[in-house]
């Protein structure tokens, strides 16, 4: 088989894992950062864009946001898409029948850097089925990042993924070569992961990896990671496969990002993967995604606290308001914030106003008052969106009640 060939068969069912912020793919996404209107746009025209895709898709090359704001083509592929464990939502399980590529480490390296070299792909996501287990699986793994590295002198993007099972020496390994490493939970705790990876141990094999990768971080000086600073961690989780709530995945998202400083956690709204034993259970609502990745985002820069959610009663998010508005709207509407003395965390909870627009009023503030709402939108606030809940010199600024509440 041709190394395209290869290509094509390993990368199939890639586009289920939002390791990076991708672009549409054929599927129903939700990524984080789109706003609503890009959501229902993404929504309704999520056929037109499988079609645009397709050719470029089929190798694995899609189109990602870094978190430097750059975008760049990235080759998101497995070494192998055998796999000898039995996840069930996952298309690349051991009992599916399904034909399966392999890639040895040159091979892949060699590959990527022609992709590389003749632009196609500015970066490398590289993930693997495992097989032979998965300390076998993550050394040829780190084989593939060395041979880059070290042989072709590749300095561009790399997420490695870690197997479950890896070993401490081979996280250490992994984040002296890679410039993101992740492994994904795919559930909130270990009763959950029974519904979806019987097989997996949620402690032991998930969860530790990210845990050495904090230690690791805090006892090793940066100088020994990839281009001397270690590199970032992610995980996935797989949503509404197993009866799971919101505040199950939030709290263990919250402990992930304020404990083990994890970048971002990223949620996949499950969708049913034929010939697995969950492929007769309903997709779950991309809103769910959506709400869970603003959720996410209050909790890591808005200073939220998970008591603070406005969980319904059966602990998910309503899907119908964004959790900040949510918030407000109970806390904010009766007692408006003076947005001319409150603190950088108050002006964070108001709708409409992010981190570097806070910064923005709390600079304004040094040269003077700020008396109209047009003064707000001057510094890039939403100030439609912001003026429910303000008041500017003990005044409410003039505001129409918004319909858009998402
Ligand atoms: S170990 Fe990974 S590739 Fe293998 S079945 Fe589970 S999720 Fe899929």
């Amino acid at each position: 088989m041709d190394t395209e060939a290869k290509l094509a068969l390993v990368s199939d069912q890639m586009h289920l894992e939002p390791a990076e912020e991708t672009g549409v793919t054929g599927r129903v996404v939700a990524p984080c950062g789109f706003a609503p209107d890009e959501l229902r746009h993404v929504v309704e025209s999520s056929a037109a864009g499988a079609a645009l895709e397709a050719k470029k898709n089929s190798l694995g090359l899609y189109d990602a946001a870094m978190p430097n704001g750059k975008r760049l083509t990235m080759l998101k592929t497995l070494l192998t898409s055998a796999c000898e464990r039995d996840c069930y939502y996952c298309p690349f399980r051991a009992k599916r029948n399904y034909r399966r590529a392999t890639f040895k480490p040159e091979e892949m390296a060699q590959a990527f850097h022609q992709m590389f070299d003749a632009g196609m792909a500015q970066g490398l996501f590289l993930s693997s089925g495992v097989a032979g287990g998965g300390v076998k699986t993550q050394d040829r793994l780190i084989a593939t990042a060395e041979i880059l590295r070290r042989k072709l002198n590749y300095t561009g993007y790399l997420h490695l993924k870690i197997m479950p099972g890896a070993e401490r020496e081979q996280v250490f390994r992994a984040m002296q070569l890679a410039d993101r490493i992740s492994i994904n939970l795919e559930a909130p705790n270990a009763n959950r992961l029974t519904g979806l990876a019987p097989h997996k141990n949620f402690k032991e094999e998930l969860l530790r990896p990210l845990q050495w990768a904090e230690e690791i971080r805090k006892s090793q000086p940066a100088r020994l990671g990839w281009n001397g600073r270690w590199p970032s961690t992610v995980t996935q989780f797989v949503v509404g496969a197993v009866g799971e709530n919101d505040v199950e995945i939030l709290s263990t998202s919250a402990y992930l990002i304020q404990q083990l400083r994890l970048t971002r956690t990223y949620f996949s709204a499950f969708s049913p993967v034929p010939d697995t034993p969950l492929d007769n259970r309903a997709p779950e609502n991309p809103w769910r995604e959506h709400r869970l990745y603003q959720a996410s985002f209050l909790l890591r820069d808005y200073d939220f606290e998970m008591e603070e959610m406005p969980f319904n009663r059966d602990g998910n998010l309503p899907l119908d308001v964004d959790p900040k508005m949510a918030w407000a709207r109970v806390h904010l509407t009766e007692h408006p914030t003076e947005v001319n003395r409150a603190e950088r965390n108050e002006l964070l909870r108001i709708p409409g106003i992010g981190p570097k627009g806070a910064d923005a009023i709390l600079s304004a503030r040094r040269r003077g008052h700020l008396r109209d709402w047009r003064d707000l939108e001057k510094l890039g606030i939403a100030a439609t969106r912001a003026a429910p809940f303000v008041l500017l010199d003990g005044r409410r600024p003039p505001h129409q009640l918004s319909l858009w509440s998402a």
